[in-house]
């Protein structure tokens, strides 16, 4: 069903083939990605660089539940909270004297563009 939506932006007036169950916010939403004023395509930039970010994580950690969550969770607060930096640190032993260290730092600079990079190092202690 063909629907109408504003964008959040300028106001303007869209139209979009939306599914019955979509809400007014979601419709406005979808016209907001679709309007081409400059701030609704900075919008859409984002959000597309949002869901990129996310399905990257999702197949990342896939074996790591509580790290996938973790890490959306931490895209969120930078996409949404405006944090410009995260940086989440994973500590796991991996035998009696062996610790293995992974840093993720989540940073989205001035152009929207999200990195997120990932640093791991080792480290060890011996005991006499
Ligand atoms: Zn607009």
């Amino acid at each position: 069903m063909v629907k109408q939506g504003k964008c959040k932006f300028c106001s303007q007036i869209g139209m979009i083939e939306a599914a019955d169950e979509m809400t007014q916010e979601e419709i406005d939403k979808e016209v907001t990605l679709q309007c081409k004023c400059p701030e609704a395509q900075a919008f859409a930039t984002k959000e597309y660089n949002r869901t990129s970010a996310a399905a990257f994580i999702k197949d990342a950690f896939k074996n790591d539940e509580y790290m996938k969550d973790y890490m959306t969770h931490t895209l969120d607060a930078v996409m949404n909270e405006g944090a410009d930096k995260v940086q989440v640190v994973q500590k796991r032993l991996l035998d009696s004297k062996t610790i293995e260290t992974k840093v993720y730092t989540m940073t989205l600079n001035n152009e929207g563009t999200l990195i997120i990079n990932m640093k791991q190092s080792y480290s060890s202690k011996e005991k006499f």
